[in-house]
C-alpha cells in the first residue's frame, strides 16, 4: 500500500511513526518492555554510540537503552507532533520533566527567563525554589491583554530574556495571553544575533483548538497528563519544536533520566488517535454547560471563552488564536461554603484534582491546586474562595447538566 501525500493530522495520527512490516505485521504498535537492545557486534554498538554522541549520520544509529530511546517512544514522538506542525518532538515522564528538562537545557546564564504570571502550580514552584540554584533567574510580567507591552517594558529595564514562557489560557480563571503579539516583541529584541525563544504551555487547548508554533511561538510544551493522555491512566509531557532545539533537550534528557518510559509512550499512542473527537465532544458539552451556569441565579460569574463579551481583547485574543472553547469551566458561587457545598453534593462529577480525562472532574481552586499560593496573589490571579473548577468529559451531556443542577439545589 502506498500512502498519499497531504494527509491531514486527523488521518496521519493513525499510522504515523509505525511501520507494521517492522512488527511481525501487527496492525497496531507493540509494547517493547525493554531496558536495553541487543547489538549484531560490537563495531554496531561503537557506532550507535557515536551517534548519540552527535557524530555521524543520525542514519546510523539505532537502539541502545531505554533512557536514551525505545520503540514506542519514537512511534509517540513522531505523532505527538502531528496537530501542531513541528519539526520534532520530545517525550518526558511528565509535563513538569518536560518544562525543567526544557528550562535546564536552553538556558543562557547571563541572562533572564521571563515569565507571563500565572503558570501552572508546579511550574511557578519549580521557578521559585529549584531554578535559582542551577543559575536560572527568572522575572514575571502578568498575564493576559497587556503581556507584550510588559514584555517590552521588561526588556528595557533588564535587557531581553533568553526565552518567554507562557500558558493561555491561564488555569483556573481562561484568561488568554496573544501568543503572536509576544511572539512578535520577543522577536523584535535581537541583540548579538540571539533573539528571545518563545515557549507555550499549550496543556488546555491544544493540540487541537491552539497550535502556538502557528503565531510564530519557537516551542509548545504539554503535559500529556490531561488532554493528550485523556483517560487519566498514566503521566506524561512532551515538548515539540525545531529539530535543532528538540536535539540538544533530547541530550540533556538523557543524561538526567526525564524520558517517558515504554508504556506510557504505548498509551499515549492509543490516546492521540481520538484525541480530536475526544476534544470535540467534551467541547460541545462544556460550551452547553458553560452557558446554562451563566443563566443560574446561584452563579456570580462564569469564566469559559465562549462568553467573554463581545468587542473585549478577551474575546479578540480567543477568535485570532483558538478554533474552540476547550473543557474547562471555573465559576464563582460567592463563597467558599457554597463552593463547598456544590462540589459535595456532585454525584457523576468525580471529586479530584487533575483535568482532560474522559470523566468530569471538580475541584475548588482555592483549597485543591492554588492552594500553595499565598492568598492576596490567589486573588490577583482570580482564583476566589467561592470559585469551583469542572472539567468536562464524556459522559452525556444531559447527566451532566442534572447533575450539576441538583447539586447547586444543596448550596
Ligand atoms: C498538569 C499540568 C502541568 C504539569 O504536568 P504533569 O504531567 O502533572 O507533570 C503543566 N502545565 C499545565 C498547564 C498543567 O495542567
Amino acid at each position: 500500500m502506498t500512502r498519499r501525500k497531504n494527509l491531514k493530522p486527523e488521518t496521519r495520527i493513525i499510522e504515523e511513526g509505525y511501520q507494521h512490516k517492522l512488527a511481525m505485521n501487527s496492525a497496531k504498535p507493540p509494547l517493547y518492555l525493554t531496558s536495553t537492545f541487543v547489538f549484531d557486534s560490537s563495531e554496531q554498538g561503537a557506532r550507535f554510540f557515536d551517534v548519540t554522541h552527535g557524530h555521524g549520520s543520525p542514519e546510523d544509529g539505532g537502539l541502545i537503552y531505554s533512557r536514551i530511546g525505545n520503540p514506542n517512544l519514537s512511534i509517540f514522538e513522531s505523532r505527538v507532533r502531528v496537530f501542531d506542525g513541528g519539526e520534532a518532538a520530545a517525550a518526558f515522564s511528565s509535563g513538569m520533566s518536560a518544562i525543567s528538562t526544557m528550562l535546564m537545557t536552553l538556558f543562557d546564564p547571563d541572562s533572564y527567563l521571563a515569565y507571563a504570571e500565572p503558570l501552572y502550580g508546579g511550574t511557578e514552584e519549580f521557578l521559585a525554589a529549584i531554578a535559582p540554584k542551577l543559575g536560572i533567574r527568572s522575572l514575571p510580567i502578568r498575564a493576559g491583554d497587556h503581556a507584550a507591552k510588559a514584555l517590552v517594558e521588561l526588556a528595557e529595564r533588564e535587557g531581553p530574556p533568553w526565552m518567554v514562557f507562557l500558558e493561555t489560557p491561564a488555569n483556573p480563571s481562561i484568561e488568554m495571553t496573544d501568543i503572536g503579539d509576544v511572539a512578535e516583541a520577543a522577536h523584535s529584541m535581537e541583540e548579538k544575533g540571539r533573539r528571545p525563544l518563545v515557549a507555550v504551555d499549550n496543556t488546555f487547548l491544544g493540540p487541537i483548538f491552539q497550535q502556538p508554533l502557528k503565531h510564530a511561538a519557537d516551542l509548545v510544551v504539554y503535559s500529556c497528563t490531561k488532554f493528550i493522555g485523556g483517560h487519566s491512566d498514566f503521566v506524561g509531557g512532551a515538548l515539540i519544536g525545531s529539530e535543532e532545539h528538540i536535539k540538544r533537550v533530547k541530550g540533556y534528557r538523557s543524561k538526567i533520566g526525564t524520558t517517558m518510559d515504554p508504556f506510557s509512550a504505548w498509551l499515549g499512542c492509543r490516546s492521540l488517535e481520538t484525541l480530536d473527537v475526544r476534544m470535540r465532544r467534551s467541547n460541545e458539552t462544556a460550551k452547553r454547560i458553560a452557558a446554562e451556569l451563566d443563566k443560574h441565579p446561584s452563579v456570580l460569574s462564569v469564566n469559559y471563552p465562549e462568553l467573554f463579551p463581545e468587542g473585549s481583547t478577551q474575546r479578540a485574543i480567543y477568535e485570532k488564536q483558538c478554533t474552540g472553547s476547550g473543557a474547562l469551566i471555573s465559576f464563582d458561587l460567592a463563597s467558599k461554603k457554597a463552593a463547598f457545598a456544590f462540589l459535595d453534593a456532585l454525584e457523576v462529577f468525580t471529586l479530584a484534582v487533575s483535568l482532560g480525562g474522559n470523566e468530569s472532574l471538580a475541584e475548588h481552586p482555592a483549597a485543591h491546586t492554588h492552594s500553595g499560593i499565598p492568598a492576596e496573589i490567589r486573588a490577583k490571579i482570580g482564583v476566589g474562595e467561592g470559585l469551583a473548577r469542572l472539567s468536562i468529559g464524556l459522559e452525556h451531556p444531559d447527566d451532566l447538566l442534572a447533575d450539576i443542577f441538583q447539586a447547586l439545589e444543596k448550596i
